[in-house]
Protein backbone atom coordinates (compact mmCIF):
# COMPACT_ATOMS: atom_id res chain seq x y z
CA UNK A 1 0.00 0.00 0.00
CA UNK A 2 1.07 3.46 -0.45
CA UNK A 3 2.02 4.46 2.58
CA UNK A 4 2.95 8.49 1.72
CA UNK A 5 0.55 10.89 1.65
CA UNK A 6 0.66 11.14 -2.42
CA UNK A 7 -3.06 9.93 -2.59
CA UNK A 8 -5.82 10.99 -0.68
CA UNK A 9 -6.92 7.29 -1.03
CA UNK A 10 -5.20 4.12 0.27
CA UNK A 11 -3.84 2.19 -3.46
CA UNK A 12 -2.97 -1.13 -3.29
CA UNK A 13 -0.62 -3.22 -5.74
CA UNK A 14 0.02 -6.79 -6.23
CA UNK A 15 2.69 -7.16 -2.74
CA UNK A 16 -0.16 -6.44 -0.99
CA UNK A 17 -2.59 -8.41 -2.05
CA UNK A 18 -1.99 -12.58 -0.03
CA UNK A 19 -3.60 -15.12 -2.95
CA UNK A 20 -4.21 -17.63 -0.39
CA UNK A 21 -6.95 -15.67 0.51
CA UNK A 22 -8.89 -17.04 -2.84
CA UNK A 23 -6.22 -20.14 -3.84
CA UNK A 24 -8.51 -22.73 -2.73
CA UNK A 25 -11.95 -21.01 -3.35
CA UNK A 26 -14.65 -21.40 -6.07
CA UNK A 27 -15.36 -18.14 -8.02
CA UNK A 28 -18.80 -18.43 -9.68
CA UNK A 29 -19.05 -15.71 -12.53
CA UNK A 30 -22.47 -14.51 -13.05
CA UNK A 31 -22.50 -13.14 -17.18
CA UNK A 32 -19.88 -13.62 -19.61
CA UNK A 33 -20.24 -10.49 -21.27
CA UNK A 34 -17.67 -7.35 -21.15
CA UNK A 35 -16.54 -7.88 -18.00
CA UNK A 36 -17.55 -11.92 -17.26
CA UNK A 37 -15.45 -13.30 -19.93
CA UNK A 38 -12.59 -11.04 -18.80
CA UNK A 39 -12.43 -11.92 -14.73
CA UNK A 40 -13.46 -15.47 -15.37
CA UNK A 41 -10.51 -16.51 -18.12
CA UNK A 42 -8.37 -14.21 -16.09
CA UNK A 43 -8.91 -16.02 -12.75
CA UNK A 44 -9.14 -19.08 -14.79
CA UNK A 45 -4.95 -18.61 -15.90
CA UNK A 46 -4.20 -17.17 -12.63
CA UNK A 47 -5.35 -20.73 -11.26
CA UNK A 48 -8.24 -20.45 -9.53
CA UNK A 49 -11.07 -22.85 -9.76
CA UNK A 50 -13.86 -20.83 -11.81
CA UNK A 51 -17.47 -21.61 -12.52
CA UNK A 52 -19.31 -19.64 -15.19
CA UNK A 53 -23.44 -19.06 -14.19
CA UNK A 54 -25.32 -18.61 -17.69
CA UNK A 55 -28.85 -19.42 -18.31
CA UNK A 56 -29.39 -22.62 -19.76
CA UNK A 57 -30.43 -20.60 -23.05
CA UNK A 58 -27.77 -18.07 -22.99
CA UNK A 59 -25.85 -17.28 -26.69
CA UNK A 60 -22.86 -16.78 -24.12
CA UNK A 61 -22.84 -20.26 -23.13
CA UNK A 62 -21.12 -21.47 -26.32
CA UNK A 63 -17.93 -18.60 -25.93
CA UNK A 64 -17.38 -19.54 -22.31
CA UNK A 65 -16.73 -23.61 -22.89
CA UNK A 66 -14.91 -22.85 -26.42
CA UNK A 67 -12.70 -20.72 -23.96
CA UNK A 68 -12.16 -24.35 -21.45
CA UNK A 69 -14.53 -22.84 -18.28
CA UNK A 70 -17.36 -25.28 -16.73
CA UNK A 71 -20.51 -23.67 -17.42
CA UNK A 72 -23.63 -24.17 -15.07
CA UNK A 73 -26.56 -22.13 -14.56
CA UNK A 74 -26.73 -19.28 -12.26
CA UNK A 75 -28.01 -21.36 -9.33
CA UNK A 76 -25.74 -23.73 -9.56
CA UNK A 77 -23.01 -21.80 -9.73
CA UNK A 78 -23.32 -19.85 -6.99
CA UNK A 79 -24.70 -22.63 -4.56
CA UNK A 80 -20.87 -24.68 -5.52
CA UNK A 81 -19.02 -21.23 -5.37
CA UNK A 82 -17.19 -19.74 -2.47
CA UNK A 83 -17.10 -16.42 -3.95
CA UNK A 84 -20.20 -14.79 -6.20
CA UNK A 85 -19.04 -12.45 -9.09
CA UNK A 86 -22.11 -10.69 -10.25
CA UNK A 87 -21.22 -9.92 -13.76
CA UNK A 88 -24.82 -9.51 -15.53
CA UNK A 89 -26.32 -6.46 -16.55
CA UNK A 90 -27.42 -4.35 -14.12
CA UNK A 91 -30.55 -3.85 -14.59
CA UNK A 92 -30.94 -7.23 -14.66
CA UNK A 93 -28.87 -8.49 -11.50
CA UNK A 94 -32.02 -7.55 -9.30
CA UNK A 95 -33.51 -10.58 -10.28
CA UNK A 96 -30.50 -12.89 -10.56
CA UNK A 97 -30.14 -12.30 -7.11
CA UNK A 98 -33.66 -13.05 -6.24
CA UNK A 99 -32.69 -16.41 -7.97
CA UNK A 100 -29.81 -17.45 -6.60
CA UNK A 101 -30.34 -15.47 -3.01
CA UNK A 102 -31.58 -18.97 -1.29
CA UNK A 103 -27.97 -20.54 -2.33
CA UNK A 104 -26.09 -18.00 -0.63
CA UNK A 105 -25.13 -19.26 3.23
CA UNK A 106 -22.87 -17.56 5.72
CA UNK A 107 -19.27 -16.73 5.16
CA UNK A 108 -19.97 -16.53 1.17
CA UNK A 109 -18.81 -13.55 -0.67
CA UNK A 110 -21.32 -11.59 -3.30
CA UNK A 111 -18.72 -9.86 -5.31
CA UNK A 112 -20.31 -6.73 -7.76
CA UNK A 113 -18.36 -4.47 -10.45
CA UNK A 114 -20.34 -1.63 -9.80
CA UNK A 115 -22.42 -0.37 -6.63
CA UNK A 116 -25.66 0.79 -8.09
CA UNK A 117 -28.00 -2.23 -6.69
CA UNK A 118 -26.61 -1.97 -3.31
CA UNK A 119 -26.05 1.64 -3.31
CA UNK A 120 -29.51 2.18 -4.35
CA UNK A 121 -31.16 -1.00 -2.53
CA UNK A 122 -32.23 -2.79 -5.02
CA UNK A 123 -30.22 -5.95 -3.62
CA UNK A 124 -30.46 -6.39 -0.25
CA UNK A 125 -27.77 -9.29 0.62
CA UNK A 126 -28.65 -11.31 3.71
CA UNK A 127 -26.75 -11.29 6.53
CA UNK A 128 -23.78 -13.32 6.92
CA UNK A 129 -22.45 -12.62 3.55
CA UNK A 130 -19.43 -10.76 2.76
CA UNK A 131 -20.06 -7.97 0.12
CA UNK A 132 -17.53 -6.52 -2.08
CA UNK A 133 -16.30 -4.34 -5.43
CA UNK A 134 -13.41 -4.94 -7.31
CA UNK A 135 -14.10 -2.58 -10.75
CA UNK A 136 -11.91 -2.68 -13.69
CA UNK A 137 -12.02 0.69 -14.78
CA UNK A 138 -11.71 -0.02 -18.38
CA UNK A 139 -13.85 -2.60 -20.62
CA UNK A 140 -13.71 -5.82 -20.43
CA UNK A 141 -11.73 -6.61 -23.58
CA UNK A 142 -9.38 -4.60 -22.28
CA UNK A 143 -9.31 -6.34 -18.51
CA UNK A 144 -7.90 -9.17 -20.54
CA UNK A 145 -5.86 -8.06 -23.30
CA UNK A 146 -3.81 -6.08 -20.78
CA UNK A 147 -3.51 -9.36 -18.15
CA UNK A 148 -2.27 -11.55 -21.50
CA UNK A 149 0.66 -8.68 -21.43
CA UNK A 150 1.53 -9.02 -18.40
CA UNK A 151 -0.03 -6.03 -17.79
CA UNK A 152 -2.82 -4.57 -15.52
CA UNK A 153 -5.78 -2.19 -15.38
CA UNK A 154 -6.59 -0.14 -12.48
CA UNK A 155 -9.30 -1.08 -9.92
CA UNK A 156 -11.43 0.05 -7.51
CA UNK A 157 -12.21 -2.03 -4.52
CA UNK A 158 -14.65 -1.53 -1.54
CA UNK A 159 -16.29 -3.84 1.04
CA UNK A 160 -19.84 -3.37 1.64
CA UNK A 161 -20.14 -5.79 4.41
CA UNK A 162 -17.42 -7.46 6.05
CA UNK A 163 -19.18 -10.55 8.23
CA UNK A 164 -16.04 -13.11 8.12
CA UNK A 165 -13.11 -10.57 8.92
CA UNK A 166 -11.47 -10.78 5.70
CA UNK A 167 -13.97 -9.52 2.93
CA UNK A 168 -10.50 -6.86 2.18
CA UNK A 169 -8.09 -9.30 2.30
CA UNK A 170 -10.53 -11.44 -0.35
CA UNK A 171 -11.44 -8.69 -2.74
CA UNK A 172 -7.89 -8.15 -2.83
CA UNK A 173 -6.71 -11.50 -3.97
CA UNK A 174 -9.22 -11.53 -6.51
CA UNK A 175 -8.10 -7.98 -7.39
CA UNK A 176 -4.44 -9.37 -8.23
CA UNK A 177 -6.21 -12.88 -9.81
CA UNK A 178 -7.83 -10.94 -12.21
CA UNK A 179 -4.65 -8.47 -12.97
CA UNK A 180 -5.77 -5.34 -11.46
CA UNK A 181 -3.24 -5.05 -8.84
CA UNK A 182 -0.41 -4.87 -11.33
CA UNK A 183 -1.66 -1.13 -12.24
CA UNK A 184 -3.18 -0.45 -8.74
CA UNK A 185 -6.16 -0.60 -6.94
CA UNK A 186 -7.92 2.48 -4.81
CA UNK A 187 -10.02 1.73 -1.94
CA UNK A 188 -13.11 3.73 -2.06
CA UNK A 189 -16.94 3.05 -0.74
CA UNK A 190 -20.11 1.73 -2.82
CA UNK A 191 -21.60 5.08 -2.75
CA UNK A 192 -19.05 7.14 -3.93
CA UNK A 193 -17.53 4.40 -6.71
CA UNK A 194 -21.58 4.77 -7.66
CA UNK A 195 -22.42 8.41 -7.89
CA UNK A 196 -18.79 9.40 -9.47
CA UNK A 197 -19.03 6.51 -12.30
CA UNK A 198 -22.65 7.71 -12.75
CA UNK A 199 -21.87 11.25 -12.53
CA UNK A 200 -18.89 10.77 -14.70
CA UNK A 201 -20.87 9.22 -17.62
CA UNK A 202 -23.59 11.73 -17.42
CA UNK A 203 -21.64 14.71 -17.18
CA UNK A 204 -18.81 14.13 -19.25
CA UNK A 205 -17.68 10.63 -20.59
CA UNK A 206 -21.11 9.87 -22.80
CA UNK A 207 -23.85 12.75 -21.92
CA UNK A 208 -21.25 15.68 -22.05
CA UNK A 209 -19.40 14.84 -24.74
CA UNK A 210 -21.65 14.06 -27.61
CA UNK A 211 -23.86 16.84 -26.74
CA UNK A 212 -20.92 18.89 -26.86
CA UNK A 213 -19.76 17.49 -30.10
CA UNK A 214 -23.41 17.67 -31.60
CA UNK A 215 -23.84 20.85 -30.60
CA UNK A 216 -20.48 22.15 -32.25
CA UNK A 217 -21.41 20.49 -35.19
CA UNK A 218 -25.03 21.73 -35.86
CA UNK A 219 -23.48 25.22 -35.39
CA UNK A 220 -20.65 25.20 -37.97
CA UNK A 221 -23.31 23.23 -40.57
CA UNK A 222 -26.18 25.57 -39.68
CA UNK A 223 -23.50 28.43 -40.75
CA UNK A 224 -22.89 26.68 -44.10
CA UNK A 225 -19.64 24.89 -43.62
CA UNK A 226 -19.65 21.58 -44.90
CA UNK A 227 -20.68 18.57 -42.77
CA UNK A 228 -17.22 16.87 -43.96
CA UNK A 229 -15.08 19.18 -42.24
CA UNK A 230 -17.77 20.10 -39.13
CA UNK A 231 -17.49 16.38 -38.36
CA UNK A 232 -13.92 16.36 -38.66
CA UNK A 233 -12.96 19.45 -36.36
CA UNK A 234 -16.30 18.08 -34.06
CA UNK A 235 -16.06 14.46 -33.48
CA UNK A 236 -12.80 13.09 -35.37
CA UNK A 237 -10.18 15.13 -33.87
CA UNK A 238 -11.07 14.83 -30.44
CA UNK A 239 -9.34 11.57 -30.26
CA UNK A 240 -6.11 13.02 -30.83
CA UNK A 241 -6.95 15.34 -27.97
CA UNK A 242 -8.48 12.98 -25.38
CA UNK A 243 -4.82 10.79 -26.31
CA UNK A 244 -2.99 13.74 -25.56
CA UNK A 245 -4.64 14.15 -21.65
CA UNK A 246 -4.56 10.45 -21.24
CA UNK A 247 -1.15 10.16 -21.40
CA UNK A 248 0.08 13.60 -20.05
CA UNK A 249 -3.21 16.15 -18.68
CA UNK A 250 -4.07 19.11 -19.60
CA UNK A 251 -0.54 20.31 -19.82
CA UNK A 252 0.42 17.90 -22.52
CA UNK A 253 -2.47 18.72 -24.96
CA UNK A 254 -1.92 22.55 -24.49
CA UNK A 255 2.27 21.99 -25.10
CA UNK A 256 1.30 20.17 -28.40
CA UNK A 257 -1.57 22.22 -30.02
CA UNK A 258 -0.39 25.46 -31.63
CA UNK A 259 -0.45 28.83 -29.47
CA UNK A 260 -3.29 29.69 -31.18
CA UNK A 261 -5.13 27.21 -30.60
CA UNK A 262 -3.64 27.31 -26.39
CA UNK A 263 -4.79 31.30 -26.60
CA UNK A 264 -8.17 30.50 -28.70
CA UNK A 265 -8.94 27.46 -26.00
CA UNK A 266 -8.11 28.92 -22.74
CA UNK A 267 -10.11 32.21 -23.68
CA UNK A 268 -13.18 30.55 -25.16
CA UNK A 269 -13.66 27.15 -23.24
CA UNK A 270 -14.71 29.23 -20.34
CA UNK A 271 -17.62 30.42 -22.26
CA UNK A 272 -18.77 27.59 -23.67
CA UNK A 273 -18.96 25.08 -21.09
CA UNK A 274 -19.78 28.34 -18.45
CA UNK A 275 -20.78 28.10 -14.95
CA UNK A 276 -24.27 28.07 -16.26
CA UNK A 277 -23.15 24.94 -17.38
CA UNK A 278 -21.83 23.91 -14.07
CA UNK A 279 -24.70 24.71 -11.80
CA UNK A 280 -26.42 22.31 -14.69
CA UNK A 281 -23.84 19.56 -13.44
CA UNK A 282 -24.53 20.39 -10.03
CA UNK A 283 -28.04 19.20 -10.40
CA UNK A 284 -27.25 16.00 -12.43
CA UNK A 285 -25.40 15.32 -9.33
CA UNK A 286 -28.40 16.10 -7.14
CA UNK A 287 -30.18 13.88 -9.28
CA UNK A 288 -27.65 11.04 -8.80
CA UNK A 289 -26.89 11.49 -4.61
CA UNK A 290 -30.61 11.95 -4.10
CA UNK A 291 -31.95 8.69 -6.27
CA UNK A 292 -34.03 10.63 -8.47
CA UNK A 293 -31.99 9.36 -11.50
CA UNK A 294 -31.75 5.47 -10.10
CA UNK A 295 -35.96 5.74 -9.21
CA UNK A 296 -36.16 7.33 -13.05
CA UNK A 297 -33.89 4.45 -14.40
CA UNK A 298 -35.26 1.49 -12.62
CA UNK A 299 -39.14 2.80 -13.68
CA UNK A 300 -38.13 3.12 -17.22
CA UNK A 301 -36.82 -0.32 -17.13
CA UNK A 302 -39.80 -1.98 -15.41
CA UNK A 303 -41.93 0.20 -18.31
CA UNK A 304 -40.08 -1.58 -21.20
CA UNK A 305 -37.61 1.32 -21.85
CA UNK A 306 -39.85 3.21 -23.79
CA UNK A 307 -38.11 6.38 -23.32
CA UNK A 308 -34.71 5.00 -24.01
CA UNK A 309 -35.36 2.93 -27.17
CA UNK A 310 -36.56 6.41 -28.42
CA UNK A 311 -33.99 8.67 -27.31
CA UNK A 312 -31.41 5.62 -29.08
CA UNK A 313 -33.14 5.95 -32.35
CA UNK A 314 -33.09 9.71 -32.24
CA UNK A 315 -29.05 9.14 -31.72
CA UNK A 316 -28.78 6.90 -34.16
CA UNK A 317 -30.54 9.56 -36.90
CA UNK A 318 -28.29 12.23 -35.91
CA UNK A 319 -26.67 13.66 -39.05
CA UNK A 320 -23.19 13.48 -37.67
CA UNK A 321 -23.98 9.72 -37.94
CA UNK A 322 -24.54 9.77 -41.28
CA UNK A 323 -21.61 12.04 -42.69
CA UNK A 324 -19.38 9.61 -39.86
CA UNK A 325 -20.15 6.69 -41.35
CA UNK A 326 -19.33 7.55 -45.09
CA UNK A 327 -16.03 9.23 -44.02
CA UNK A 328 -14.78 6.36 -41.97
CA UNK A 329 -15.50 3.63 -44.98
CA UNK A 330 -13.81 6.26 -47.01
CA UNK A 331 -10.51 6.99 -45.41
CA UNK A 332 -7.62 4.24 -45.44
CA UNK A 333 -7.80 4.11 -41.72
CA UNK A 334 -10.86 2.83 -41.85
CA UNK A 335 -12.45 3.86 -38.24
CA UNK A 336 -10.19 0.95 -36.80
CA UNK A 337 -8.40 2.43 -33.64
CA UNK A 338 -7.45 1.07 -30.66
CA UNK A 339 -9.88 -0.39 -27.89
CA UNK A 340 -12.48 0.25 -31.10
CA UNK A 341 -13.58 -3.81 -31.15
CA UNK A 342 -17.01 -4.15 -30.42
CA UNK A 343 -18.04 -5.43 -27.27
CA UNK A 344 -18.92 -9.39 -26.34
CA UNK A 345 -22.20 -10.44 -26.89
CA UNK A 346 -25.71 -9.65 -24.43
P1 LIG B 1 -22.57 -7.24 -20.36
O1 LIG B 1 -23.84 -6.64 -20.80
O2 LIG B 1 -21.38 -7.10 -21.25
O3 LIG B 1 -22.71 -8.81 -20.09
C1 LIG B 1 -23.90 -9.40 -19.81
C2 LIG B 1 -23.74 -10.88 -19.57
O4 LIG B 1 -24.79 -11.30 -18.72
C3 LIG B 1 -23.86 -11.72 -20.85
O5 LIG B 1 -23.02 -12.82 -20.75
C4 LIG B 1 -25.30 -12.18 -20.84
O6 LIG B 1 -25.44 -13.39 -21.47
C5 LIG B 1 -25.55 -12.32 -19.36
N1 LIG B 1 -26.97 -12.12 -19.02
C6 LIG B 1 -27.79 -11.15 -19.52
N2 LIG B 1 -29.02 -11.29 -18.97
C7 LIG B 1 -28.95 -12.33 -18.11
C8 LIG B 1 -29.88 -12.97 -17.24
N3 LIG B 1 -31.13 -12.53 -17.14
N4 LIG B 1 -29.46 -14.02 -16.50
C9 LIG B 1 -28.18 -14.46 -16.58
N5 LIG B 1 -27.26 -13.91 -17.38
C10 LIG B 1 -27.64 -12.87 -18.14
O7 LIG B 1 -22.27 -6.69 -18.89
P2 LIG B 1 -21.00 -5.86 -18.42
O8 LIG B 1 -20.91 -4.57 -19.16
O9 LIG B 1 -19.82 -6.76 -18.35
O10 LIG B 1 -21.47 -5.47 -16.93
C11 LIG B 1 -21.35 -6.36 -15.86
C12 LIG B 1 -21.06 -5.56 -14.60
O11 LIG B 1 -19.77 -4.95 -14.74
C13 LIG B 1 -22.04 -4.42 -14.36
O12 LIG B 1 -22.24 -4.29 -12.98
C14 LIG B 1 -21.31 -3.21 -14.90
O13 LIG B 1 -21.72 -1.98 -14.33
C15 LIG B 1 -19.89 -3.56 -14.49
N6 LIG B 1 -18.82 -2.87 -15.23
C16 LIG B 1 -18.83 -2.86 -16.58
C17 LIG B 1 -17.79 -2.26 -17.26
C18 LIG B 1 -17.74 -2.27 -18.77
O14 LIG B 1 -16.88 -1.60 -19.32
N7 LIG B 1 -18.58 -3.00 -19.49
C19 LIG B 1 -16.74 -1.65 -16.55
C20 LIG B 1 -16.75 -1.71 -15.16
C21 LIG B 1 -17.80 -2.32 -14.51
MG1 LIG C 1 -18.26 1.88 -17.43
MG1 LIG D 1 -17.29 3.88 -15.22
MG1 LIG E 1 -21.13 3.11 -15.41
MG1 LIG F 1 -7.61 22.55 -35.98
Amino acid sequence: MTDDDTFESAVYYDDDANRSYIDDKTVAVLGYGSQGHAHAQNLDDSGVDVIVGLRESSSSRAAAEADGLRVATPVEAAAEADIVSMLVPDTVQPDVFEAIRDELEEGQTLQFAHGFNIHYNQIRPPEGVDVTMIAPKSPGHLVRRNYEADQGTPGLLAVYQDETGRAKEEALAYAQAIGCTRAGVIETTFREETETDLFGEQAVLCGGVTALVKQAYETLVDAGYSREMAYFECLNELKLIVDLMYEGGLGDMWDSVSDTAEYGGLTRGDDVVNDEVRARMETVLDDVQNGTFAREWIAENQAGRPSYTQLRAAEKSHDIEAVGEDLRSLFAWGGETEGSETEEDE
